[in-house]
């Protein structure tokens, strides 16, 4: 049986992954970060919750993931663990370079000490490219990053790339655009505007506060994205790979398209409010999957118009249930 440890398994991608891996016959471990409240709403959401098996750990403290790793023995480690909302890490830069920056250095540290035969996957990310140099983005598209979300990932990118070919470690990144599904974070426009949407449409709202409405993500889904990290490491060798869906939506398109849902006009409820511009955004994002399809056979199963349905039907009824 193959063992697999997630950092980050709480959140939405590790909920996906867990669930994913179990149906491919893993042992599942995660790393679990101490908390006041617990943190399992996700893994239950994805019905895996008593399937896994959590291992207390936070990946600033170096000791911490040397323990998981010997507990865990684990032929795979995917380190989702992050502060992963860009907003936030102007408010946080610190906190967000130490997690989402060193956090990597941490876990491929303790590889190398621990077992470096581990394969590694690292949650890179479509923000850095930022400020793009080409308008449809690859592999060999140059990076200017535009957040200290940005800036941190990048290093781990960088990081991730010295470990293998510095140990000649099996370590991968997978640069993933934008993807979401009915557990993504609520501050994630995306997930904004569909609770947005349901509150409204239960009477328990009746406007919808944005920023930036031009700006243009490629969005795709996260079950079909964390399928990219398992292919990434049962590949034949460790490389980068962009997972997009190649096409591009603006903010203002997925409100027309979520509030058409359930036969609202956006306009009628939409403000624009200047409390959530960023200080530097990033305008446009596309992504060219093209080596992860040829070398991998990956292909995305959900386009966009589908995925919006899905998050308006789970947070109409989570809404709903909430009412009574
Ligand atoms: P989430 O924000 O949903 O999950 C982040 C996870 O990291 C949570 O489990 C969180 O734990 C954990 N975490 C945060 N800080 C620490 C810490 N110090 N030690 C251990 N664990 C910690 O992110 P996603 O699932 O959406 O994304 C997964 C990864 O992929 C992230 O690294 C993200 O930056 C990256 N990514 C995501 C994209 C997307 O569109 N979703 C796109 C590209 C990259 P807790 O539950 O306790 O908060
Ligand atoms: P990101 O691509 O990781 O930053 O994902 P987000 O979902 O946080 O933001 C995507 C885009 O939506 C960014 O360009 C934001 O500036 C824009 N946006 C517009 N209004 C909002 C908002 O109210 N909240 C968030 N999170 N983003 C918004």
């Amino acid at each position: 049986m193959r063992h697999a440890l997630i950092t980050g398994i709480t959140g939405q991608d590790g909920a996906y992954l867990s669930r994913l891996l179990l149906e491919k016959g893993y042992k599942i471990y995660g790393l679990d970060r101490r908390t006041s409240l617990p943190t399992t709403e996700r893994l239950r959401y994805m019905g895996v919750a008593d399937d896994v098996i959590l291992l207390d750990g936070d990946v600033t403290d170096q000791g911490s993931i040397v323990r998981a790793l010997q507990a865990a023995e684990p032929d795979e480690v995917y380190n989702l663990a992050a502060q992963s909302f860009v907003g936030a890490s102007w408010q946080q830069p610190v906190l967000t370079m130490e997690t989402t920056g060193i956090g990597a250095v941490n876990v491929l540290e303790g590889i190398r000490l621990v077992n470096p035969r581990i394969r590694f996957y690292q949650a890179s990310t479509s923000e850095m490219f930022g400020l793009v140099a080409e308008p449809v983005q690859s592999e060999t598209t140059p990076f200017h990053p535009r957040s200290p979300y940005a800036i941190a990932k990048l290093f781990a990118h960088w990081t991730t790339i010295n470990y293998r070919e510095s140990y000649g470690m099996f370590a991968c990144a997978g640069i993933l655009f934008n993807h979401e599904s009915p557990i993504r974070g609520l501050e994630f426009v995306t997930r904004k505007i569909t609770d947005g949407v349901a509150r409204i449409k239960h009477g328990r709202a009746n406007e919808l506060r944005l920023g930036n409405l031009d700006a243009k993500r490629d969005w795709g889904f996260a079950g079909d994205y964390v399928r990219a990290m398992w292919l990434m490491l049962g590949a034949e060798k460790p490389c980068e790979y962009v997972v997009a869906t190649g096409h591009t939506t603006s903010v203002q398109e997925f409100c027309r398209i979520a509030f058409d849902c359930v036969g609202l006009n956006w306009k009628d409820y939409v403000t624009v409010d200047p409390q959530f511009a960023r200080p530097a955004d990033v305008p446009t994002l596309c992504g060219n999957a093209g080596r992860v399809k040829a070398e991998l056979g990956w292909e995305p199963t959900t386009m966009l118009d589908e995925l919006i349905a899905m998050m308006i039907e789970a947070d109409l009824k989570r809404v709903g249930d909430e009412r009574r």
